[in-house]
């Protein structure tokens, strides 16, 4: 198997026929630069509102991690609720919370009435322990998060057995709303939506400088795109346009996919409810059932690479990881062969809260960003936010993004700062790792 990233990304395996690249100059009321959940719930929303919208694209819809992601669409958020409330207030994580489940719902409406197959299985996203000393841990954080207005619950391991959830997973928290998507389904989705929408989208066509300006111009090798607004739906690929570098840590995350199960694995596993699973490590791993009746796994280690640069490498000593994981907690897979390994960047704020805003001499380069490997829901949500907000109007809902934030480190302190971070917290779950094989061998 090839170890390029996105050599065997099962999502977008089926070719589209691709929007032509720009070619020549265009005007445009508002230019949106990147085709991923982003720039196109963006584009969409603008159009809607009437405005003429031109998204570039510098490789083919969905070429980020809207195409290759796990597909867990959840109102799940990055950080314990205590770090929430330091972060935001008690007044903003209730805000935070009623965002996600509003980002969610706006998804699921999203492609019903834009009329996007993409595979939904609603059956809500849990947090699942995987080990007795996470257990309290978990009980109390499902609490913390209830009493912030979070629409989640606290599943005892009787109840995971009830749902026939395998026995790996101890003890759950359960976030209602949501379920899992094919995520490459849902951006070409939006793709076609847009385009229906009459939204002129330019795939193979990288915008490499940006001059600041009323209006402002996205220059590409073979044309320069003219607005009045112009929208960054860059995510982890921002810092190379040069903007926002020590606002966003790009990190690279992984996938693997099972071959598809035969009646009998599927039978003897159960999870007949097809929840979406991440697990209590630091870094967590992420399961799901997949429309191609495998497994797929993610997450669990993420890296970051010298001065944000994002390499299409795929990562094998990830890919590995994954798949002991997978073995480990799906004991009866344990000579499954793995058909697929892929991944993509996320980009990470410094309190793992995505971040809204308006840049330049003329405060007319908005962005949205920074979801910190959550974004199906929210970037779609913001993105529809972004949209009023570059015609004036704000939505309180978003009121927790539009802050100031601690940036990150330049380098080299940022490179050895979080290769020696993201070092430690691989060791602390490779440890728990040890411990609950511990645990099974007894
Ligand atoms: C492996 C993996 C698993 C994940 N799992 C989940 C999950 O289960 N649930 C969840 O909610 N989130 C998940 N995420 C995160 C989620 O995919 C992202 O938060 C979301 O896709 C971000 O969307 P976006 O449109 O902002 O960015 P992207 O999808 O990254 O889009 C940015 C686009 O900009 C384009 N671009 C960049 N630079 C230029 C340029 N100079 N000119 C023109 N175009 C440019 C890129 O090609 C890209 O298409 C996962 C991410 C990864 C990588």
């Amino acid at each position: 198997m090839r170890q390029d990233l996105s050599a065997s990304n099962p999502w977008l395996a089926e070719p589209a026929q691709p929007a032509p690249p720009l070619d020549g100059d265009l005007r445009a009321d508002v230019a949106v630069i990147g085709a991923g959940y982003t720039g196109l719930s963006t584009a969409l929303a603008l159009r809607e509102a009437g405005l003429d919208v031109v998204v570039l694209e510098r490789g083919s819809v969905g070429a980020g991690a809207s195409g290759c992601n796990s597909g867990h669409l959840s109102t799940t958020v990055g950080s314990p609720a205590k770090a929430l409330v330091r972060s935001l207030g008690e007044a903003g994580a209730r805000t935070y919370f009623r965002f996600s489940d509003e980002a969610v719902a706006y998804t699921e409406r999203r492609m019903q009435t834009l009329g996007i197959d993409a595979d939904y299985v609603a059956h809500g996203n849990m947090a699942a322990s995987v080990h007795p000393g996470h257990d309290a841990r978990l009980e109390a954080e499902a609490d913390a998060r209830r009493a912030l207005g979070a629409r989640v619950a606290f599943l005892s391991g009787a109840e995971l057995r009830e749902r026939a959830i395998p026995t790996a997973f101890r003890c759950g928290l359960l976030h209602e709303p949501g379920g899992v998507l094919d995520p490459g389904k849902y951006v070409r989705g939006l793709r076609d939506a847009a385009m229906q929408a009459s939204v002129r989208i330019c795939e193979h066509t990288r915008v490499e400088t940006i001059e600041d300006g009323m209006p402002v111009h996205a220059v590409t090798p073979r044309g320069v795109v003219t607005a009045n607004a112009l929208v960054l739906a860059t995510n982890a690929f921002t810092p190379s346009l040069g903007r926002l570098e020590r606002t966003l840590l790009p990190l690279r995350v992984c996938c693997v996919e099972t071959e598809p199960l035969t009646e009998d694995e599927r039978r003897v596993i159960g999870w007949h409810g097809r929840e979406g699973i991440s697990t209590t490590h630091v870094i967590p791993e992420t399961y799901r059932w997949t429309p191609r009746g495998g497994i797929a796994a993610g997450t669990r280690i993420v890296r970051y690479a010298w001065k944000s640069a994002l390499s299409t490498t795929g990562d094998a000593a990830c890919f590995a990881v994954l798949t002991r994981a997978l073995r480990a907690r799906f004991p009866t897979l344990a000579s499954s062969r793995i058909a697929a390994q892929w991944g993509g960047w996320v980009a990470f704020t410094t309190d793992t809260l995505p971040i809204l805003g308006a840049s330049g001499a003329h405060r007319n380069i908005f962005y949205a960003l920074g979801y910190s490997g959550h974004g199906i829901a929210q970037a779609t949500f913001l993105g529809a936010i972004l949209a009023a907000r570059v015609r004036g109007v704000r939505d309180e809902l978003a009121a927790p993004f539009e802050r100031t934030i601690w940036r990150w480190p330049v380098e080299p302190f940022r490179w050895v700062g979080a290769s020696a971070v993201l070092g430690a917290l691989r060791r602390f779950d490779a440890r728990t790792d040890r411990k609950i094989a511990a645990l099974d061998a007894n």
